[in-house]
């Protein structure tokens, strides 16, 4: 397609003062993978070690023996790395920007701050009988208290499991007892484009539910003030319990491989995992990944949208950050309240350099015209970024003309909650960039693409998105799950971890990510990924958002649904339909012509925003009584329409 070949090369400006550039990452690049170990030992002289690893890379893929440790003699602490190494350089810079859901909030908490509170909170946790190795649960709004609990955690070698503040009683407590929790860390409520959310009553229920009886403590951030239920003996306000603590607290001596977090998938293709991160390598891969991939330099300002129930969060609003000395912006609210505009309006309002959000987001965005920027100027941005999706061109073009004034490279970062951080991913200086497209491997990683029996494809060609070899960010379990995580990600082919992702590898080297492999269609024998008809049909001027799926087919084999929501203003019609399967035929070929279109108001997403094709399917095969897991879905309704509407073949 046209919109594939655009290049935009890298701005040599923007090179000259880069961490990287062109030369830099190939060097270093090559470095990386030709002596993993000369490569990560240097690098890991960027955190602060109480012991030195001598030690760097000991793990194995092999089916029969999964096992991935770095740096496993070195000791550290996450938290000692995120604030106390940087008090006398920069105690009084804000480490933490939070802006309100309501725009007349916002207050700024300096690097000393904030040590010094999650250093009471850390004694608070201990008072309450929590010791290195328990786990703690925090299901929470975006508030610093929630980057405050997780670095208290890191302080005294807690594992925390951080659960997205939407999701409901029952998820919760599934959660709860897969990682068996004595204290939850919670608010009363929070606040998200002007409305409440009830954390603490969905905490009470989810704590009625079988097995959660393990939970003695619940700790409770005063955020709105709104009606609780209290429980006597297991209820306390966090700030009792913090405000009368010691502000010094020794920060726990931890093994590198010592577990960090717990943090569950988006659960886009099944059942969410419960990944176990640990600390050494994850902190490294996700401050080094932070600092390069946006670029980052003192003194800037910088703002991942996401929340910190998502992997996004935890590298990259709270540990990439703030391990390096970083300003990070933490939004509580949604791009779309109180007007259109928001973020645009936060990004002057603070001088965000660096922007890095979501192509749902943008998508939600441009369905209102690009007036809905002209209240904001946004000059102070540099750099953009992009995660969650295959960003479509259509989408890529808007965020890099609207948003960034067409002066902000994009950079679109494809990774997992299992990897940690970014592993293929553009550098503002070293990449030139194509739209929708995540281009080239970042350091220590090494991307192949496979056929289905597992055969090493050369060249320009589509596949089986594999790695090779290990990278320190490496989730290294799945948390009380060690079969899962073999079955799931190194047993599909022998020897390299299975990310099941589709992708196709350009002339150039350049890495496409398709979408998932489950996803992939077979019509009449060729095989496609969604991300390309998507890409299509959200090219077109009526079209919002699109989602394409495979149903079974008398003569192609499998036919193409696709779900379309329209633009706000536009009307459906059979005849729109007609034009939108010629716009796809003509643009793509006639191969990829759709065969159903539906209209769709809404479609299912994740909590994080990911389109569920998985259930998508179910519906267009007209298999709706069994839709799989559907906890992690965002609006059931939405599925409800969809199923009342859907096309039923005769
Ligand atoms: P589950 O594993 O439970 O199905 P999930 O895969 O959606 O859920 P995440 O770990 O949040 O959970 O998402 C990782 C996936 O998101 C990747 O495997 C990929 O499919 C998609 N993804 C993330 N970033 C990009 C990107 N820049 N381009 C294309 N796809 C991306
Ligand atoms: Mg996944």
């Amino acid at each position: 397609m046209s919109e594939q070949q655009r290049i935009y090369p890298v701005d040599e400006r923007l090179a000259a003062d880069a961490w990287i550039d062109r030369d830099r990452y190939q060097k270093l690049y090559r470095q990386s993978v030709e002596d993993p170990e000369g490569f990560w030992r240097e690098q890991a002289d960027s955190l602060s070690w109480s012991k030195k690893p001598a030690t760097i890379k000991n793990t194995s893929f092999a089916s029969d023996n999964v096992d991935i440790r770095w740096f496993e003699d070195g000791e550290l602490n996450v938290a000692h790395n995120c604030l106390d190494r940087h008090l006398d350089s920069r105690g009084d810079q804000p480490a933490i920007i939070w802006e309100g859901d309501d725009p007349e909030d916002h207050k700024t908490i300096s690097y000393r701050e904030l040590h010094q509170r999650v250093s009471q909170l850390a004694n608070g946790l201990k008072s309450l009988g929590i010791n290195k190795g328990d786990t703690v649960t925090l299901y929470m709004p975006m508030v610093p208290e929630a980057a405050m609990a997780m670095l208290a955690c890191a302080r005294i070698g807690a594992v925390h499991s951080v659960v997205f503040g939407g999701f409901s009683p029952d998820a919760l407590a599934g959660r709860i007892v897969d990682s068996q929790s004595r204290v939850v860390i919670t608010a009363d409520e929070s606040v998200r484009g002007g409305k409440q959310v009830p954390l603490k009553d969905n905490v009470d229920a989810a704590l009625t539910r079988e097995g959660t009886d393990v939970v003695e403590s619940v700790l409770v951030v005063r955020r709105t003030g709104g009606d609780i239920q209290w429980h006597e003996g297991r209820d306390r306000w966090f700030d009792d319990v913090v405000d009368q603590q010691p502000t010094d607290c020794p920060a726990e001596t931890m093994n590198a491989e010592d577990p960090l977090f717990i943090l569950y998938t988006s659960g886009s293709t099944g059942t969410p995992k419960g990944l176990k991160h640990t600390s050494g390598g994850y902190l490294l891969y996700a401050a080094l990944t932070h600092r390069t991939v946006f670029d980052y330099h003192e003194g800037e300002v910088y703002w991942c949208a996401a929340d910190v129930g998502w992997i996004t969060g935890h590298s990259y609003i709270v540990y990439g950050p703030l391990a390096n000395g970083a300003t990070t912006l933490m939004f509580e609210g949604v791009p779309t309240y109180p007007s259109h505009g928001r973020i645009g309006q936060i990004v002057d309002k603070h001088n965000v350099s660096i922007l890095y959000t979501s192509p749902t987001a943008i998508r939600s965005l441009m369905a209102h015209g690009e007036h809905i920027m002209d209240d904001s100027r946004r000059d102070s941005l540099r750099i953009l970024g992009s995660v969650g999706e295959p960003i479509n061109p259509e989408a890529w073009d808007w965020f890099y003309r609207v948003v960034g004034n067409s002066r902000c490279p994009i950079m679109d970062t494809w990774w997992q909650t299992e990897t940690g951080g970014h592993m293929i991913t553009p550098m503002p200086g070293a990449t030139d960039l194509k739209p929708g497209c995540a281009t080239k491997p970042f350091f220590g990683v090494q991307p192949a693409l496979v056929d289905n029996d597992g055969k090493r494809l050369e060249g320009a060609t589509d596949g089986n998105l594999v790695i090779l070899d290990s990278w320190p960010g490496q989730a290294r379990s799945i948390w009380n799950n060690h079969d899962r995580f073999v079955q799931t990600y190194f047993s599909t082919y022998e020897g390299v971890y299975f990310t099941g992702d589709g992708c196709r590898r350009d002339e150039d080297g350049d890495y496409w990510i398709t979408g998932r492999i489950d996803d992939v269609l077979n019509v009449s024998g060729h095989r496609m990924g969604t991300a390309e008809i998507e890409s299509s049909l959200v090219a077109h001027q009526d079209v919002a958002e699109a989602a394409v799926v495979g149903y079974p087919h008398d003569i192609k084999g499998q036919g193409i649904y696709v779900y379309v929501t329209l633009n706000d203003d536009v009307e459906p019609s059979d005849e729109l339909k007609q034009e939108l399967k010629q716009w796809v035929r003509k643009d793509i070929g006639p191969i990829a012509t759709p065969d159903v279109i539906q209209w769709a108001p809404g479609l299912p997403k994740t909590r994080s925003g990911k389109i569920m094709r998985r259930i998508l399917r179910k519906i267009a095969a007209n298999e709706c009584d069994g839709l799989g897991d559907t906890s992690t879905l965002a609006d059931p309704g939405v599925v409800e329409d969809l199923i009342e509407h859907r096309h039923v073949r005769t």
